[in-house]
């Protein structure tokens, strides 16, 4: 059955896909916000780099040019030249202390004077950079040590650690800074490492100086980039939750409507999936067929076909009987308009209309645009609406049949004797058919009340001068009671059931 109640996993799986259409967008914002926070924060870490990296030139500069100053003294005794490693100490602010070398030895300091200690070549990353834990003075405040070597002359310069811990300290507030010389790295805390470089975990910077042998590390500490989200971006993070609802809600909008009864049956008459079968009505005294009723089925592309008490209430529900209705006579009228000439004139098309369509002026529309398709009194349009139905006489409602009327169509009451129609109600509507219901056909020959009941229908009809239709004629005693009662048509099982246009139309052009 193709409007089936949901069951509890098409309930789940609509959770699901409200939620995931919520999620999505949140998810995509959050994730190009992420991205912007990453980029902002490398592009900091980039900038403080490059200021450590200027800062510590400079202060190589400084230490550098005491070097040079010194090295032409090398080579003279350490007590001529003494007083002047310690005015380059005292003149110059990054250096700490300065040194004179001899064929790789150091002779003379800044604060031994006369000293002897070996030089290795090997511990200057390039011949040139140290990065020392610490001297014998003090042993645990780190020093860069400066060389500069002409032949056997050379000169020792150190830049203290303390300066540059400062620079890591005061550039770097937010970010991580460290400084690699050779195999040792300075943390900002002061200490030599003798390691490789950790990585940084978010937004790592390295850059190398293009002057001296050192390089710096700049990046963030883990988690870095979403603290740095959630200072910079609570705007945006509202406008995400914001959309986000909107979209679970668009999701949730869409899936009921698509979901719904009446979106799929709007689906359906769009693909014309509403198609009409037809049941012949025959001549009570020559079994001659006198017309047919139109009977709508529902070619469902899944479930097949469809009975229409399976969904013509659920049709009625939502209003689109009405132009469900309004296709079915136009594809009737399009079907059998072309053969016209089989008919013996004037072929009755009985056409079911609900008790909520009889408020509608447009079905006169309708009617006129039918009876328009095809040769003048060729057919007669016979409207039949259900007794079970209440057709309350509303000024619009009987207007509407006073125009139906003067356009020649008929008025049959369906399911005759089950129902409330009373006289008043008979002339009210001006009726011309009554169709007998099929449950007192069925009782002809079972018992005396039930037939008692169908005698007087038939005679008060007679007597109003309706015609009259039996419906749900199955057996050969109903069909002879009935005819042998004057009842002018009949329908049923017995003489065909109803059945597809293509049958219907080659059976016609064969009788
Ligand atoms: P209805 O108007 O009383 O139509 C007669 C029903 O009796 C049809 O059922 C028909 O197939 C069935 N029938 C015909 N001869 C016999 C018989 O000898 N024995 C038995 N047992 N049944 C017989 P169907 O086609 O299933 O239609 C059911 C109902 O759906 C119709 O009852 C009518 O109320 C409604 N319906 C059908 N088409 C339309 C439509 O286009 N518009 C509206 N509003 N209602 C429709
Ligand atoms: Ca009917
Ligand atoms: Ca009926």
């Amino acid at each position: 059955m193709p409007l089936n109640v949901k069951t509890r996993r098409k309930r789940s799986k609509r959770i699901a896909v409200t939620l995931l259409s919520g999620l999505l967008p949140m998810v995509l914002g959050a994730a190009i916000l992420s991205m912007q926070a990453e980029r902002a924060l490398k592009q900091s870490s980039g900038g403080t780099a490059e200021e450590a990296v200027r800062q510590f030139d400079l202060m190589l500069d400084n230490t550098a040019q005491a070097a040079q100053v010194l090295l032409p003294l090398s080579g003279q005794p350490c007590t001529d030249v003494k007083l002047a490693l310690r005015d380059q100490v005292t003149r110059r602010p990054f250096v700490r202390s300065t040194n004179l070398v001899w064929d790789n030895t150091i002779y003379c300091s800044s604060l031994f004077g006369d000293y002897q200690e070996k030089v290795n070549p090997g511990d200057y990353t390039q011949g040139k950079l140290w990065l020392m834990n610490g001297n014998p003075v003090t042993p645990d405040t780190a020093l860069l040590v400066y060389r500069l070597n002409d032949g056997n002359r050379g000169a020792l310069t150190t830049l203290d650690g303390y300066h540059l811990s400062n620079v890591l300290r005061l550039i770097g507030r937010k970010t991580q800074l460290l400084l690699q010389v050779g195999p040792d790295w300075l943390s900002a805390d002061g200490k030599v490492h003798e390691a490789a470089l950790p990585a940084l975990p978010v937004a790592e910077s390295k850059l190398t100086s293009s002057r001296y042998a050192f390089t710096v590390a700049a990046g963030f500490p883990a988690g870095e980039t979403w603290r740095y989200m959630r200072s910079e971006y609570p705007p945006l993070f509202s406008l995400l939750i914001f959309f986000g609802a909107v979209f679970s809600s668009i999701g949730h909008f869409l899936q009921k409507r698509s979901s719904s009864p009446s979106h799929e049956m709007q689906r359906a008459l769009e693909a014309l999936e509403f198609v009409p079968y037809f049941q012949p009505v025959v001549h009570g005294d020559t079994k001659k067929w006198s017309g047919a009723e139109v009977l709508m089925r529902w070619q469902h592309p899944k479930e097949g076909l469809v009975r229409p008490d399976l969904f013509i209430p659920f049709a009625e529900h939502s209003g689109l009987i009405v132009p469900m209705t309004r296709s079915l006579m136009r594809q009737t009228a399009a079907l059998l308009a072309p053969a016209v000439g089989s008919f013996g004139a004037p072929f009755h098309i009985g056409i079911n209309i609900t008790a909520s369509h009889c408020k509608d002026l447009e079905l006169v529309d309708d009617c006129r645009e039918f009876l328009g398709a095809f040769a003048p009194g060729a057919v007669s349009l016979v409207l039949e609406l259900t007794e079970r139905e209440l057709i309350e006489p509303l000024p619009i409602t009987l207007q509407l049949f006073e125009q139906l009327h003067a356009l020649g169509v008929l008025i049959a009451i369906d399911d005759f004797g089950t129902g409330h129609s009373s006289l008043g109600y008979l002339r009210q509507f001006n009726v011309d058919f009554l169709k007998i219901d099929q449950s007192f056909v069925a009782m002809i020959g079972a018992d005396a009340l039930s037939r008692h009941i169908l005698d007087s229908i038939i005679e008060l009809s007679a007597k109003l001068d309706l015609g009259i239709v039996a419906e749900g004629v199955e057996t050969e005693e109903q069909s002879n009671y009935l005819t042998a009662h004057g009842v002018n048509f009949l329908q049923g099982y017995l003489f065909d059931r109803p059945m597809p246009a293509a049958q219907f139309i080659n059976a016609l052009s064969h009788r």
